[in-house]
């Protein structure tokens, strides 16, 4: 995907092997965390993907996995509700050409759809939920509205992120639509049936994205981030211990009190206590991670 905040491409030499991997896990878990989300790159076509989700399972953990659901099978959807894998699968539009064009692969919309009713056939949206995210785009903007009514339709939810400049995105400016029309989406949003802002447009309602406050990134060779969006390392696992990064590194302290430390109008704006905006955007826009959410429409500041 051109728009992916990723800069994923080849396979780089020094990724971490499943051993190192699951050596993560288990820091995670004695840390007390909850949930270990895996992200793309394709999650499913990892070799351990499975091995991985059983892992994370027996140390009484969750797996929240990002796929664009592609190459789920009957098969692969039965063993992921088996495993508790909570997946959230790319969906760009509700339109074929529109999802096809922006992923950059004729039929993919249609191998998406393929893999969301066989998650759906085995029992996700009844016992385990499924979610989509889309990313808001130029593209695929006039397309939002309808997209929520066709997810909201099958009893999944839809959660819309707004593009961040970095990775492959950073060469696409096209693809950047306005905070007036954002604004405008949310509108519609809102007069649709069932919406929930706060579900729907994390870090875009009064109710933001707080990933912050307990959770962190690792990237393939090991480096620690605050988030997936804010591309700033802070710590190898190959050199220290997680918990340690985590206890060291100030930028990680920052943000963990986000709430004293947010600056601009976010900090005088009445709905600070429980958002911050989006980080990812903020910094990729100003290089400055604790500034006013530039793209925020619904501050309240008197
Ligand atoms: S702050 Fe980070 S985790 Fe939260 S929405 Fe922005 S990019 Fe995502
Ligand atoms: S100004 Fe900041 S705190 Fe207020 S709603 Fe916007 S992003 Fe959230």
């Amino acid at each position: 995907m051109y728009f992916c905040y990723s800069e994923s491409g080849n396979q780089l030499k020094d990724e971490m092997s499943f051993h190192e991997i699951k050596r993560v896990v288990q820091d995670v878990a004695n840390l007390g965390g909850r949930t270990i989300t895996l992200t793309g790159g394709e999650p499913t076509i990892y070799p351990y993907f499975f091995e991985l989700s059983e892992y994370i399972n027996q140390l009484g953990m969750k797996t929240l996995c990002f796929t664009n659901g592609t190459c789920i099978t009957p098969e692969i959807a039965k063993k992921m509700f088996e495993l508790n894998v909570h997946p959230c699968v790319s969906l760009e539009s509700a339109n074929a050409c529109v999802h096809d064009e922006m992923v950059g692969c004729i039929g993919a919309f249609e191998k998406t759809i393929g893999g969301i009713d066989n998650l759906i056939t085995v029992g996700y949206t009844d016992k385990i939920p499924l979610t989509t995210n889309s990313v808001i785009t130029s593209k695929n903007y006039a397309y939002l509205p309808e997209l929520w009514d066709y997810v909201k339709s099958r009893n999944i939810d839809p959660f819309f992120l707004r593009l961040i400049s970095s990775g492959r995105s950073r060469e696409h400016d096209e693809l950047y639509v306005s905070k007036e029309e954002i604004e405008q989406l949310a509108g519609k949003i809102v007069k649709l049936k069932n919406h929930d802002l706060a579900i729907c447009l994390p870090s875009m309602s009064e109710e933001g994205c707080v990933k912050h406050f307990f959770s962190c990134h690792i990237d393939t060779q090991g480096y620690v981030q605050l988030c997936s969006g804010v591309n700033i390392h802070c710590g190898n696992i190959r050199q220290k211990s997680l918990s340690t990064i985590i206890q060291e590194s100030p930028l990680i302290s920052l943000m963990r009190n986000i709430d004293k430390n947010i600056q601009g109008e976010c900090k005088e704006c009445t709905y600070h206590e429980k958002c911050y905006g989006c980080r990812g955007v903020t910094y990729a826009q100003t290089g400055d991670l604790v500034a006013f959410d530039p793209l925020c429409w619904h501050k309240n500041v008197s």
